[in-house]
Parts: C-alpha cells; structure tokens; sequence
C-alpha cells in the first residue's frame, strides 16, 4: 500500500502542478487582460412585459484572449476572485457601463438603465461609493440611471465595510438588485435589512415553469415577496413564449432572456433597439 501511496502521490501531485500553473498563467493573463481592454461587456435587453418596452439593460463581462479565444465568466470571474482581481474588474465594469449607457443617449437611444454585477468583494471597498458618484458625473447620469446586482451569497460575508458601503450606494440613489433570487442565503429577514429595490427570480425556477406545478407556485410567491415589499420583480433566463404566458399571467413586470435576445455587443444592441422594439 506504501508504494503506491508514493505512486500515486507523485501522480497527484504533478497533476497539481499542472493545475497551478494553468492557473498562474491564467491569473497574469486576466490581470494583463484589464489593463489592455481584452474584457469588454455585452448587453442583454430587459423588457416591461406590458407594453414591450425596454426596462434596462444588464452588462455582463466578456474575455476574449487573442490565442485561447473566449473565456467564460464561469471561468474568470472566479478566478478574478481568487487572486484579487475582481474588484478591479468590478470597478471596470461600472465605468465601461456608464461610459456605454452615456454614448447611447447622446446617440438618442432610450436606454432607461443599466445594471452592473459586482461580487461581495467589490463591497469592502469604503471608498466604492464616491468612486461610483465620480463616474456618473463624468457621464452626466444620475444615480438612478445605474442598478447594482449583488447576490444572496454578500450575506455570509462578514467584512466590517460591506454594509456600510451598501447603504451609502443605496443613499446616493443607486438601485440594488438581488441577483440569483431564491438559490442562494435563505433566510428572507434580510430583505428587510438590505436597501434592495429589485429581486431577480432565478432562471432555474424559470427553466421548469412549463413542466413543473412547484416552480410555478414559487415563482408566483417570489413575485409575491417583491411586490409586498414593493420591489421589481425581473424574470430572468426566459426561452419561451410558454415560460412569458405564465410569467405575464402571474404578473411579473419584466423579463430577460434569450426569447427577447441574448447578451448584444453595444453595436447589435442599437440594431435590436430600432428593430425589436415598439416603436
Ligand atoms: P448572471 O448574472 O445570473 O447572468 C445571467 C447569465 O445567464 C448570463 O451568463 C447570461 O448570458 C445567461 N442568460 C441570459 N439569458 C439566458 C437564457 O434565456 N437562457 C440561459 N440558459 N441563459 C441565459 P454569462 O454572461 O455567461 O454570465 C454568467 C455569470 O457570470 C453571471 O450570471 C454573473 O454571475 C457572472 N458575471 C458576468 N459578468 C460579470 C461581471 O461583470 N462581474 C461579476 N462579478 N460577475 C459577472
Ligand atoms: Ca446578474
Ligand atoms: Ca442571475
Ligand atoms: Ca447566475
């Protein structure tokens, strides 16, 4: 048994070794990739499911590394938490958002908002408020104008900053959006605590919409939740006009998912603006 423990040892650890470094020269890649613009964000349209009009716009990140190809944010995003870079990235996304949303308006596109994903992390920064305040002056946007998603998971964070800095966002008039609503922490008694305007149903419920009574029942009571506490209620992950005939009856205000379009450069987006939307 002793040698092959040994064997298998020496096996493992060169396994290891090979996973360490994939992962080191991955890190100097992403770290190289935000100085050098090789992220960039895509838009997913959100659509008022009434009058069909667009609600808001969600970015998300993007690698594209000039001999790997794209990269998945399943894959970097973790991997920008590890080695701490994700609240550069963060702070990136917010500026390249904002940057976005004020090149489209002064094109005369009706963007009416813009949501940036931001990890627990980003959250310790004191100092992200006012960071956040200069941007959208930079851009002349208002605090309104801009929607930070955060996920149930900020709350097993237990950083002396994260909810100073939650309430300062959220005093300046920056919307809060629950991301990922219903997988994550379950207690609901921090909804009271936590200045969120908004709840993102999460797409697994969406998924079994047609096939499954209890996803219905929950979607039905997750939208429930929100509007008692006067929140929006965003469906998101919506592939089919079966999963938008329940999601509408039930009454869920907006939508998002590949049904009305999947994520857009900023370019397709203008082009899915003037061609999908009601005019
Ligand atoms: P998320 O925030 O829950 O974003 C929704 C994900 O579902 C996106 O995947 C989107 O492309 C995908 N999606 C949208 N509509 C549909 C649909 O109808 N069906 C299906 N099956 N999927 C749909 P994506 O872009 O690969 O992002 C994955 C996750 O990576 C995001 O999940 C978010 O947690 C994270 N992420 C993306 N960008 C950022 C970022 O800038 N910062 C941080 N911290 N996380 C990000
Ligand atoms: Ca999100
Ligand atoms: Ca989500
Ligand atoms: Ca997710």
């Amino acid at each position: 048994a002793k040698k092959r423990g040994r064997g298998s040892l020496s096996f493992f650890s060169a396994e290891m070794d090979q996973l360490a470094q994939e992962r080191l020269m991955l890190e100097g890649a992403l770290r190289l990739a935000i100085q050098s613009g090789q992220l960039h964000l895509q838009y997913q349209p959100q659509v008022a499911l009434e009058s069909g009009e667009l609600y808001g716009v969600e970015a998300l990140a993007r690698w594209t590394h000039p001999v790997l190809g794209t990269i998945s944010p399943a894959r970097f995003i973790p991997l920008a938490e590890e080695c701490g870079l994700i609240a550069d990235l963060g702070l990136w996304a917010i500026r390249e958002a904002c940057r976005q949303l004020s090149a489209w308006r002064a094109k005369g596109l009706a963007v009416p908002a813009i949501s940036v994903n931001l990890s627990p992390t980003s959250f310790h920064n004191l100092a992200l408020p006012q960071m956040v305040a200069d941007t959208l002056r930079l851009h002349r946007l208002d605090a309104k104008d801009l929607t930070l998603e955060l996920t149930e998971n900020i709350l097993l964070d237990t950083n002396p900053y994260t909810m100073k800095t939650i309430s300062a966002l959220s005093e300046q008039g920056i919307r809060l959006s629950m991301d990922d609503f219903g997988t994550g922490y379950s207690s609901l008694s921090y909804l009271r605590r936590l200045p969120v305007s908004e709840l993102k149903l999460d797409q697994s419920f969406v998924a079994d919409l047609e096939q499954d009574p209890a996803a219905r029942a929950l979607s039905n009571a997750i939208l429930g939740i929100g509007q008692s506490l006067r929140l929006t209620v965003v469906a998101e992950g919506v592939e089919t006009d079966g999963q938008t005939r329940i999601l509408r009856a039930q009454g869920y205000p907006v939508a998002q998912g590949y049904l009305f379009s999947r994520p857009l450069s900023p370019q397709d987006m203008e082009t899915w603006m003037t061609s999908a939307l009601p005019t």
